[in-house]
């Protein structure tokens, strides 16, 4: 072993620092543009192909970088934007830890062309593997285009980690949006394989958020305004009419840098107190103007997170802003009692792994077949099931030896859970979490192979659907189509909707379809392919909500169905199912 103390070579270094900066190919995308805006771009073009996995190409109209500085610029700790320690506590560029650059090139291959306004020529440099391969001089228009191709093409740990096509450009366009809403005098355009996806001209901030966000946001919208000598405030805030139930429409801009604060969200969300159901998450575009010797942007790699020198009083400020605008505008209270809120994924659960299976149950058995009594005995291993709960190592048996639909024992409990007795015990059931799991792994199972059945609705269903929308939807289609949907896209934004899957219930056709077509950007956002998130979109959707009254069948038939499943335990969105009193546990407590 090797014990002497030696300093990293350049190239390693780079790659360490890369897994900080560079996570994905949104990464990319948020760096290359920052750097334009740093640079005094009016006019920034974002080019993308496979998600980002084959080409990031920002070209921008900005200052350009002198010919002489421009391999300098891809070496680690090069920067033009500070120079000083004391340059660190008054940052007002997105950039200033010169880092960017090197760890791109350290990751994959990067073409730089950049022109001054003064200069003849553009200089063009390639890098790979952060050795400059070439250098050459040719005409070009002034300004900077960087262009990353086959990102992580040397570290294949990480390309293999990336996820699928769609998850990768949602978080493109998540970057994209902050970008542009951050800085709407720019002209913003987005390629994606060739294809125009935004072109947003210089505009106010109202107007950005509309094309980013969807015009169903035009009444919604309530402006704030505040200025004081410790911060600056300004911006729209949702009414709570327009509150969603998942947290997309939030956005906190601190020097035009936008960032995340748990902080400040929460003063957000106690100035809707009383306005607001506790499930629904407010929605709002603020800026807030700080005399950046007053914060701290480099905490964190990405910078997405930054530090208050005066915290307490700007979350008093920011909550009095917001409830005097609330005030002004007289928003009135429309609490939305109906409103189906359960299928929230909390935070928590995003990043976290399905949970073992506690009951494994063969997923081919199916419940509506009569078998006969030696079939029975013959198949006791597909009923004898495993219970491996924590204090109880006994084998117990799940189900009963002629398990029968309409022999299930189960009543409805505050008309969203099942109960039922087994001979291991009680469970209890949250019947849309159930129904959820149950279709998902019937649409995965016509996805695999290819059966689906349709019904024509007896007149097409029209949605409108904004730019996001539209994105997500021509994505997956063809999906949509082999599960039995049929459109028919009338113009750019309106879908008319033809035919359902067969398994859709025609009850609040209305909502269920938007539930699925509209802001769902956050849905699946785990998802590792396609064809698993639309699953996901359709089970919460389609399923049975909380609240609705089933009959003996229908309460037999869900659980039967769900005990079909080969997951019974978690949602498909990692949501407990179930809960299981074992015998061994009651006898623990009360026999
Ligand atoms: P940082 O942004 O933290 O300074 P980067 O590695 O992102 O570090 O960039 C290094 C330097 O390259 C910047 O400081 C800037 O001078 C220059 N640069 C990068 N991109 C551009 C661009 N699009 N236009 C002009 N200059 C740029
Ligand atoms: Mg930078």
């Amino acid at each position: 072993m090797i014990n002497k103390i030696q300093l990293l070579p350049e190239n390693v270094a780079n790659q360490i620092a890369a897994g900080e900066v560079v996570l994905r190919p949104s990464s990319i995308v948020k760096e290359l543009i920052e750097n334009s805006v740093d640079s005094g771009a009016t006019n920034i073009s974002l080019v993308v192909k496979n998600a980002g996995k084959t080409l990031v190409r920002v070209i921008d109209n900005g200052s350009g970088i002198a010919h002489d500085e421009l391999e300098l610029a891809f070496e680690r700790h090069a920067t033009s934007k500070i120079k000083i320690v004391q340059d660190l506590f008054q940052i007002k560029s997105n950039g200033f830890r010169g880092e960017a650059l090197s760890s791109i090139a350290a990751i994959s291959h990067v073409t730089a062309v950049t022109r001054k306004k003064n200069n003849k020529l553009a200089k063009s440099i390639k890098i790979s593997g952060n050795k400059i391969q070439k250098t050459e001089f040719k005409v070009s228009s002034f300004g900077t285009v960087i262009s990353v191709r086959n990102l992580f093409y040397n570290v294949p740990a990480r390309r293999n980690f990336l996820k699928s096509d769609s998850v990768e450009l949602k978080h493109i366009i998540d970057e994209f949006s902050r970008l542009s809403l951050a800085n709407q005098n720019v002209n913003f355009s987005f390629y994606r394989d060739n294809s125009e996806i935004f072109d947003l001209k210089p505009t106010n901030l109202r107007k950005r958020i509309l094309t980013i966000c969807g015009n169903r946001l035009e009444n919604e919208l309530v402006p704030i305004q505040e200025e004081t000598p410790l911060v600056k405030i300004e911006g729209f805030i949702v009414k709570p009419s327009g509150a969603r139930k998942s947290r997309g429409h939030q956005f906190f801009f601190v020097n035009n840098r936008f960032i995340k604060s748990p902080f400040l969200n929460h003063a957000v969300k106690s100035s809707f107190q009383g306005l607001l159901s506790d499930k629904l998450h407010p929605g709002y575009f603020i800026r807030l103007d700080i005399d950046p010797s007053k914060i701290d942007v480099n905490i964190h790699p990405t910078k997405n997170e930054i530090k208050f020198e005066d915290e307490q009083s700007i979350y008093a400020i920011l909550k009095s802003t917001i409830k005097h605008s609330l005030g002004i505008f007289q928003v009135t209270p429309s609490l939305d009692f109906e409103m189906n809120t359960e299928m929230d994924i909390p935070y928590s659960f995003r990043n976290k792994n399905p949970l073992k299976p506690l009951i494994s149950v063969d997923s081919s058995f199916n419940p509506f077949i009569e078998q006969s009594k030696d079939q029975v005995n013959s198949n006791s291993e597909l009923n004898q099931v495993e219970l491996d709960s924590e204090n109880n190592q006994q084998k117990l048996s799940l189900l009963e030896t002629n398990f029968n639909p309409n022999q299930i024992k189960v009543f409805q409990l505050f008309n969203k859970y099942l109960v039922t007795a087994l001979p291991s015990g009680l469970l209890i059931i949250n019947q849309n979490r159930a129904h959820q799991r149950v279709l998902y792994e019937r649409f995965l199972g016509l996805l695999s192979n290819n059966k689906s059945s349709s019904q024509k609705l007896l007149f097409p269903h029209k949605i409108k659907l904004s730019k996001l929308d539209l994105i997500s939807f021509r994505e997956n289609k063809a999906i949509y189509e082999v599960l039995g949907f049929e459109f028919n896209e009338i113009d750019s934004e309106i879908i008319s909707i033809l035919s359902v899957p067969n398994l859709f219930l025609k009850d609040n056709l209305d909502e269920k379809l938007k539930d699925l077509f509209l802001n769902n950007n956050e849905i699946g956002f785990d998802s590792f392919s396609n064809g698993d998130l639309v699953s996901k979109r359709l089970s919460k959707s389609m399923a049975i909500q909380n609240g609705k009254i089933l009959n003996l069948e229908e309460q037999q038939e869900l659980l039967a169905s769900l005990f079909a499943c080969k997951e019974n335990q978690v949602s498909p969105f990692n949501l407990p199912i179930l809960i299981n009193f074992d015998r061994f546990d009651l006898d623990k407590q009360i026999s």
